[in-house]
């Protein structure tokens, strides 16, 4: 008889169709998640893993926390949900004014989606109707930062710059301006300020030859997670901001995978004080256990949609679970837990720690580059150290390292062949310590054969 683990397996070999999967890579190495129990997961055979990535950069207070299965439970005996299209809703309300409350002060007003790309595909939406509700029809372009990833939708790849997932859909995507990330790894300089004054010196020659047709620029806030894991240089993302105010162009920060702590700030902007125009949510907003995302925006934004509604300023916009009851109240437990458990304040400690502890990776002979803020880390995997070589890409050397790290009893996804190490941020430093040994074994097993 075929063990019911093994008939889990075919099945998911058979029906499903697995999100930037290659299928035929899945087949040969199936997995089928079973449960999970604070930061970890257990599969279908019963073997237990560290969730190193936080189920795709989300989770963050482990799984089956009590507080939250609790607060989803007790909304499920009021209503899962309603639609918020003309109609509020008492958890969508509550949370839009805690969000307000964390949010940098100039963001005023919440729209809610259901993932980080809709809340992307909203906030471009909402800046290129901003301009031709003023009249200022001209404004139709965006500009976007080398390396950037917001999503996988059509907007959002159109601002995108991974080619590896836009070149297929080319000619369905619009047309954006690229300025270059300041790549400080690779860069001639050693000096991060010369990375960001060249950088921002770029993007002002852009500003000042196009900025008549620029609706809005969309960043990563200070973190380049999808691209590999890239850190801005300290001063340019505030250089970005005043760029955009001198050249009358709206600021848009995608806070989607570095929002609720996961940098060591409630959000990324705050380690610059940024004050974007509007700001995207999503991911850590539900503590990673529903899809609730959300668009925030200041009060001036707000104010050029409003009118008669034969006017045609109404935002044309929003789906069957916008504002979903269940993922709101999940959102609301997720931030009273960080209020209550102070899990952000506890950020910088830990990963002062995994700095130490990864800062001995780069004596490994095909770490190229360790690159880290708060609990967001990312180790580059070279073919040559000195001279930075990368791996043939068809090497897959992420890929397999991450199998490794999978058999030695951690789960994470690899960006190329950079490592991903996002933890939950409950994790405690024994638990960092074990998954970072898992990650250095795997590192060597593979790259060093
Ligand atoms: N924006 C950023 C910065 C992201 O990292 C991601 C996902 O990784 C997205 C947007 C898209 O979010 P989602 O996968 O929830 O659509």
């Amino acid at each position: 008889m075929v063990a019911m683990s093994e008939q889990w397996l075919e099945k998911s070999k058979k029906y499903l169709w697995l999100p930037f999967t290659q299928m035929k890579d899945y087949e040969e190495n199936p997995l089928v998640i079973e449960s999970g129990e604070g930061i970890f997961l257990k599969d279908i055979s019963g073997k237990t893993y560290y969730d190193g990535y936080s189920s795709l950069w989300l989770n963050v207070h482990g799984h089956r926390k009590k507080e939250m299965d609790e607060a989803i439970r007790k909304q499920l005996e009021r209503i899962a949900h309603s639609t918020l299209l003309g109609a509020a809703n008492i958890p969508a309300i509550e949370l839009a004014e805690k969000l307000i409350e964390w949010t940098p002060p100039n963001l005023t007003r919440v729209f809610y989606s259901d993932s980080g790309a809709e809340s992307v595909e909203i906030a471009l939406k909402m800046a290129f109707q901003y301009w031709h509700n003023l009249g200022e029809t001209q404004k139709q372009k965006f500009v976007t930062l080398t390396n950037g990833y917001h999503g996988d939708t059509v907007g959002a790849i159109s601002v995108g710059s991974i080619d590896i997932f836009h070149t297929v859909y080319h000619p369905l995507m619009f047309t954006s301006y690229k300025a270059p990330f300041p790549m400080v790894y690779r860069h001639p300089s050693n000096d991060p300020n010369v990375v960001r004054d060249e950088a921002l010196a770029q993007l002002e020659a852009l500003f000042e030859q196009h900025h008549e047709e620029i609706a809005a620029m969309i960043v990563e806030a200070i973190v380049q997670g999808a691209g590999g894991m890239h850190i801005m240089p300290k001063g340019y993302l505030k250089g970005v901001e005043q760029l955009c105010r001198k050249y009358n162009i709206l600021l848009i920060v995608d806070e989607v995978a570095t929002g609720f702590g996961r940098t060591g700030k409630r959000f990324a902007v705050e380690h610059e004080n940024v004050s974007p125009d509007i700001m995207t949510v999503a991911k850590g907003i539900t503590g990673g256990y529903l899809p609730i995302a959300a668009t925030l925006t200041t009060e001036a934004i707000y104010e050029a949609f409003y009118g008669d509604y034969c006017e045609l300023k109404t935002f044309f916009h929003g789906h069957s679970y916008t504002g979903n009851q269940l993922g709101c109240a999940a959102a609301l437990a997720n931030i009273a837990l960080f209020e209550k458990e102070r899990l952000i304040e506890q950020v910088e400690e830990k990963a002062a720690f995994v700095a130490e502890q990864l800062a001995t990776f780069t004596e490994l002979k095909h770490v190229g580059d360790v690159r880290q803020l708060g609990l967001m880390c990312g180790i580059e995997l070279v073919r040559d150290r000195e001279t930075n070589e990368p791996y043939p890409w068809t090497e897959r050397i992420g890929y397999q390292t991450t199998l490794k790290m999978r058999e030695l009893g951690m789960l994470t996804r690899p960006l190329g062949d950079v490592i991903v190490f996002m933890p939950p941020l409950t994790s405690a430093i024994a638990d960092l310590e074990a998954m970072i040994s898992i990650m250095r074994e795997a590192i060597v097993a593979t790259t060093e054969r």
